[in-house]
């Protein structure tokens, strides 16, 4: 199974626990996905560590919009990439967040549009995450250049409506949905994973948070990501392998 978005923000010995009880269940690939100094940091180190099965996705998410501008961001990805060597198989995570920082909203579609640019540069996918926010990412997704015919990439920890899924995968992106589809009150965003197309569907932990049910209260891990899995083989009246086989590919597909 491919978990395509899981933070690494603890010790290393924490990181090695948790890729090993992912080998141990079946998790062969995983995207390390940062979003501010810190998360891009144990990001690169899980990679680093474990080249085999991690991929890193850097970027700058919603929190980081007003602690500096675009450019300054930018360029710190930048120095990643050229002074580091590091090899991003994505940016993210990136995107907009009106649930908690409405009032940041002009800085976050900045820093956000800003990111859709550099990934366009380097041709490389992005790993977003929208949250009450449909219309300024669909704008700011339609302004982007996207002149590489690379995969656009993905929305990460998808909880938004039908046609807003719908609207995503006509532009191109992959949906990704996490342990919140597994969650009791959940009904609604199950439907909707039920009518994603075969060839645009992910599924991740976004762990440490977001265990999925049964294990909901605990530290959430990418060995989890099954449940997820599990889930969508429900809703979608197929088998687990499927579901496994189908979100692979995609996955592979976009991060490679
Ligand atoms: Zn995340």
């Amino acid at each position: 199974m491919f978990d395509t978005h899981a933070h690494f923000e603890g010790s290393p010995l924490e990181t090695e626990t948790v890729l090993r009880h992912a080998a141990e269940a079946g998790v062969t690939a995983i995207v390390a996905v940062g979003g501010s100094p810190a998360l891009n940091a144990g990001a690169i180190a899980a990679a680093a560590a474990h080249p085999e099965s991690v991929r890193v996705a850097i970027g700058f998410d919603r929190d980081q919009a007003t602690a500096a501008d675009p450019e300054v961001w930018c360029e710190t990805l930048w120095m990643l990439v050229r002074d580091q060597g590091i090899k991003p198989a994505a940016i993210g995570e990136i995107g907009l967040d009106y649930h908690y920082a409405r009032e940041t909203r002009h800085e976050q579609c900045a820093l956000f549009a800003a990111q859709l640019r550099l990934a366009d540069e380097w041709g490389l996918p992005v790993s977003i995450h929208t949250r009450e926010a449909d219309d300024d990412t669909l704008r700011i997704l339609d302004e982007a250049p996207w002149r590489q015919d690379h995969p656009r990439g993905v929305i990460h920890c998808f909880t938004g409506d039908a046609p807003f899924a719908q609207a995503l995968v006509a532009r191109g992106f992959a949906i990704s949905f996490s342990g919140i589809v597994t969650f009791r009150n959940a009904d609604p965003l199950r439907a909707v994973a039920a009518t994603i197309p075969e060839d645009r569907l992910l599924i991740e932990t976004d762990s440490p948070f977001l265990a999925p049910v049964p294990k909901r209260g605990e530290r959430n891990e990418p060995a989890y990501v099954r449940y997820v899995a599990q889930c969508l083989a429900d809703v979608r009246k197929t088998s687990l392998a499927a579901i496994d086989a189908c979100t692979t590919r995609n996955a592979q597909m976009i991060f490679g």
